[in-house]
């Protein structure tokens, strides 16, 4: 029993240790579900998904199962486990966490999450505040430890700000709502930060921030600049057509300079409608750079 305990109970403690395979697994599924693109930050696909971090539920079914044995009729064989387990976890701080017996382990995730247990109190642990929790830290890490113009501070902080919070960590309603994947890629790409513009190729290449400029704007008398999101959407002349065929989702911020634009609103309006223009928008600098 205590075998079935470990893997559970292992990977709550904190996440500056490398992803575990089945945590890599889990990540690999939901980009592939939400066709992400390869190089998608695992906190990005997870918030695309709406899905906590893994480790989150197993510290939750962790707790279940604690509170399975903790609530055995005394002297009944999983009362009488879970007495002798919380026995030999006494006295093992100074032995690494991975070789700590199980309920020692469950106790280090436990408090590297900020929550408080004493395994020989037999106190039962809720499973919502353990996944909470973990949630809680895993986003706090995200958004206080991204520097800036990476793609994670452009979703997390530009895109998404309110996914930062518990209550407002959830799937995207685009995703949803544009339920043929091929329909919502471009908008997808400009969410995320994975986008065609120069500065995400730039990034893959390992081309300085401030060399990866828009390659259309000299032929078309554009003001240049870095080839970000807000220049796709907002600055370069290459989708002036296509801003003209969906005025209603530009209207709202006319006259504002392009970097006060909140991109937050403005993926907030109809994602049928954005994810339409990004299509056109993507199409547009796939044709320019490789004319038919
Ligand atoms: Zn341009």
């Amino acid at each position: 029993m205590a075998a079935a305990a470990r893997p559970v109970v292992s990977g709550g403690a904190g996440r500056s240790t490398p992803l575990s395979e089945p945590e890599l697994q889990h990540l690999r599924f939901l980009r592939r579900l939400l066709a992400l693109p390869r190089s998608t930050p695992a906190a990005t696909i997870l918030a695309e998904a709406g899905q906590p971090p893994l480790h989150a539920r197993w510290l939750r079914q962790a707790a279940r199962l604690w509170n399975s044995l903790v609530t055995a009729p005394e002297g009944s064989m999983p009362r009488l486990f879970v007495q002798a387990a919380a026995a030999v976890a006494v006295d093992c701080a100074d032995v690494p966490p991975q070789r700590q017996p199980w309920a020692a382990q469950l106790a280090h995730s436990l408090r590297a999450v900020g929550l408080t247990f004493e395994p020989l109190h037999m106190d039962k642990i809720s499973p919502d505040s353990a996944q909470q929790a973990t949630l809680r830290l895993h986003l706090a890490r995200v958004t206080q430890e991204t520097p800036a113009h990476t793609r994670l501070r452009h979703y997390f902080c530009d895109v998404r700000p309110e996914c930062c919070s518990l209550d407002g960590y959830g799937r995207p309603p685009y995703v949803t709502e544009v339920r043929e994947r091929r329909c919502r890629r471009g908008l997808t790409e400009l969410r995320t930060g994975m986008h065609w513009g120069a500065e995400e190729q730039g990034r893959r290449t390992g081309t300085p921030r401030e060399q990866r400029v828009c390659p259309h704007c000299p032929a078309l008398d554009g003001p240049g600049g870095i080839e970000d999101t807000r220049h796709i959407l907002f600055v370069c002349p290459l989708y002036a057509a296509e801003r003209e065929r969906w005025p209603e989702l530009f209207h709202e911020f006319l006259g504002l300079p392009p970097a006060s634009v909140p991109l937050s609103a403005f993926f907030q309006q109809s994602n049928t409608e954005l994810a339409a223009l990004a299509a056109a928008c993507r199409k547009k600098a796939r044709d320019a750079v490789s004319p038919q």
